[in-house]
This record gives C-alpha cells, sequence and structure tokens, in this order.
C-alpha cells in the first residue's frame, strides 16, 4: 500500500472511531460510517444531531434479526431495479446497503435477483410502519391545518377542567399576534382568527391552559395537608 493510501486510510479510522464514540456509544449496534464519511460531518451532527445522528431505534433489531433499514431496502427493492444506492441507508438507517443485501439474501428476506422472496414480503407488511414513517408528512400550516391544531388543544384543555387559555405568540410570528401574547380568555369564547391561532395563514401560534397561581399554590398546599387532586378537580367544577 502506498503511503498516500496509508494514511487515509488511518485518518478514516479516527473519523469512525470518534464518530462512535460521540454519538453512538450507547448504541445495540454501531451504525454503519462509510469511507467517503467527512470529519465535517461530526460538526454538522453537534449542531443538527435531530437530523444528522442516526436514531437509536433504527439500530435496534426487531425479533426476526431485522433493523428498520432491512424493512426499507426490501421496499426500495421491490421498487426499483438497476437505480443508484441512496445515501440515507447509510446517514438514515446505518447500513451498509451492499454488505446487509448479502444478509437479505442468505436469510431467504431476497432472492438472487434482488426481489423480496415471500418472507421477504410478508416482512415488508408486518414492519410497514417504516414504510410509513419513512416520508413523515410535514406540517400542515395552512389555516386549516393550523386551526385543526388549536381546536384539538382547546378540546384537551376543556376536557382537563380548565375554563381558561392563554394566547401564546410565537416570537418570530407578527405584531398581531405579538400584541394578544399572554391574554386571558375563556376557553368558551376561543374564536380562531380573533383570540385565538391561526391569526393568519402559516400562524405559528398556540395555546395553553390558564393556571390561576393563586389557585394552584393553594392546591399544593392542601397536597401538603394530605388533599388529593381529586378533590380539587371538584372544586375548579364549582
Ligand atoms: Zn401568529
Amino acid at each position: 500500500m502506498k503511503l498516500f493510501d496509508c494514511l487515509k486510510k488511518a485518518q478514516q479510522h479516527a473519523i469512525k472511531k470518534q464518530i462512535i464514540s460521540k454519538f453512538y456509544a450507547d448504541y445495540p449496534e454501531e451504525p454503519y460510517i462509510s469511507k467517503d464519511r467527512k470529519a465535517e460531518w461530526i460538526e454538522q451532527a453537534t449542531t443538527f444531531p435531530k437530523t444528522a445522528v442516526v436514531p437509536r431505534a433504527m439500530m435496534r433489531r426487531y425479533a426476526d434479526g431485522l433493523l428498520p433499514g432491512h424493512v426499507y431496502m426490501l421496499y426500495w427493492l421491490k421498487k426499483y431495479t438497476n437505480k443508484k444506492v441512496p445515501d440515507y441507508f447509510e446517514y438514515k438507517y446505518g447500513i451498509d446497503f451492499e454488505k446487509e443485501r448479502a444478509f437479505l439474501i442468505e436469510n431467504g428476506f431476497l432472492d438472487s435477483t434482488n426481489k423480496p422472496t415471500e418472507k421477504g414480503e410478508k416482512a415488508i407488511e408486518k414492519h410497514n410502519k417504516v414504510i410509513e414513517n419513512h416520508a413523515a408528512p410535514k406540517p400542515d400550516v395552512s389555516i386549516e391545518g393550523i386551526s385543526k391544531k388549536i381546536l384539538k388543544a382547546r378540546d384537551s384543555i376543556q376536557k382537563n377542567g380548565f375554563t381558561e387559555y392563554i394566547f401564546i405568540a410565537n416570537r418570530n410570528c407578527c405584531s398581531i399576534c405579538a400584541d394578544l401574547d399572554g391574554q386571558r380568555f375563556p376557553i368558551s369564547k376561543l374564536n380562531i382568527g380573533v383570540n385565538a391561532p391561526p391569526m393568519h395563514d402559516r400562524c405559528s401560534c398556540s395555546i395553553a391552559a390558564y393556571e390561576d397561581s393563586k389557585e394552584y399554590e393553594a392546591w399544593l398546599d392542601s397536597l401538603d395537608k394530605g388533599g388529593t387532586t381529586k378533590q380539587r378537580e371538584a372544586k375548579k367544577k364549582r
């Protein structure tokens, strides 16, 4: 081996070691890190762990010995032939496509033409959640979409026995919303676009139950004296 190749290999090994110890030390299995992984990835993953780091659940095997990445591979291979293998098998599922393809053939999930066998088809069906979760839908930011979310929150606030809510403006929303921030309204008078979000398209504000701090402290006090949550609920409904 040439000296250059040798140095490169040593450097790659160091990057891999650093990634494993920094992000995956307590994972059930180490995710695959290819020789193309750049040192910059570490910086990126430190800043945006949610989008860069392989989630722990991806490295936990099901009872049948498959990883979520295997399931997606089966689905992907069923759908495509001769297509370039996407990076996400490494970056999202933490698996080495070629190595795991051999594993799937060896274990009877794939046939020699790289298509799922009956066993493979059953695995796709059984772990369908993996396919569903692959392209998680983007949050609906239309007025209808946000309204639905707010009405759901209202129902839950009411169900929990609260009679008032406060408007919580997102810091980067708009001046209309900023004026409403922290204002208190009866939950029965909640009116979308008037005193509750969404005030406009893409409004990122929300609501929360209003909890009277005096009442809350009185309740904590009563707990100290042996009261129960039930008594508090009963008092609220009066
Ligand atoms: Zn807003």
